[in-house]
């Protein structure tokens, strides 16, 4: 079941990237994974899935524990509060959602030696919602400039959550203030800061406004794994 699912999330960014005029491969796919058990994780990666997000630490660590025997990669896409960050130094190969260069600065100190820097991705507010994660966008690349000099991190993008919004207009529009973004800043830092290439955004609900917009990298929990119950 969870094979035919992924079959189906890929064939959705497919189809987003034909009618986008992007090439097939320009779209990676995190399967969210979060409130899943290991057994389920195990089953996607039987079905070809090797990267997962999550968004509870301690949860996704316990999971990770249980996995061990599997050559997976794990993305933190919750949010990072300063308490929480040698977990996600010591654990995980990226983490999308650096809001704030205090956040940066420990998981760059945490980072174990020996391992590969934490790749990493700036969350940007892009609709200005009050309560939302995320710099603002006319702070982002002040932000992205300390990050990049960071040698335990690799830069390499932006992150968005957006309001949820059922029209595919509306998503469009507010994914594509985000490319906007996104390629502003790429052209800001320059070509020195070639792994400068991701854009993580998109769920299972807005993917493909979002694929159509820009995205390289989609977020998809429910599509794959089925409903979550409320937390
Ligand atoms: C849960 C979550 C997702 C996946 O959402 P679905 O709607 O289940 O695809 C993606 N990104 C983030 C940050 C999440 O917290």
């Amino acid at each position: 079941m969870i094979g035919d699912n992924l079959q189906r999330a890929h064939a959705r960014i497919a189809a987003a990237c034909r009618a986008a005029q992007r090439d097939a491969g320009a779209v990676a796919l995190l399967a969210v994974s979060k409130t899943f058990g290991a057994d389920m994780v195990r089953e996607a990666f039987a079905a070809g899935q090797t990267a997962f997000g999550e968004n509870y630490l301690q949860e996704a660590v316990d999971k990770m524990a249980e996995l061990r025997d599997l050559p997976l990669q794990w993305h933190c896409i919750g949010p990072i509060q300063s308490n929480k960050t040698r977990l996600v130094a010591q654990h995980f190969d990226w983490a999308h959602t650096i809001d704030r260069l205090r956040i940066a600065q420990r998981l760059n100190d945490q980072r174990p030696l020996g391992m590969e820097p934490l790749q990493v991705c700036v969350q940007v507010n892009t609709d200005g919602g009050p309560t939302k994660s995320g710099v603002a966008p006319q702070e982002t690349l002040a932000l992205l400039r300390e990050v990049a000099k960071l040698p335990h991190l690799r830069l390499r993008g932006l992150m968005t959550i957006p309001e949820p919004v059922s029209d595919f207009s509306a998503q469009l529009a507010v994914h594509s203030r985000a490319k906007a973004l996104f390629d502003a800043m790429a052209a800001e830092l320059g070509p020195g800061l070639d792994c400068f290439d991701t854009l993580s955004m998109g769920m299972t609900a807005d993917l493909e406004a979002a694929v159509q917009a820009g995205s390289t990298l989609v977020r998809v929990g429910t599509a794959i794994f089925g409903g979550r119950p409320k937390r």
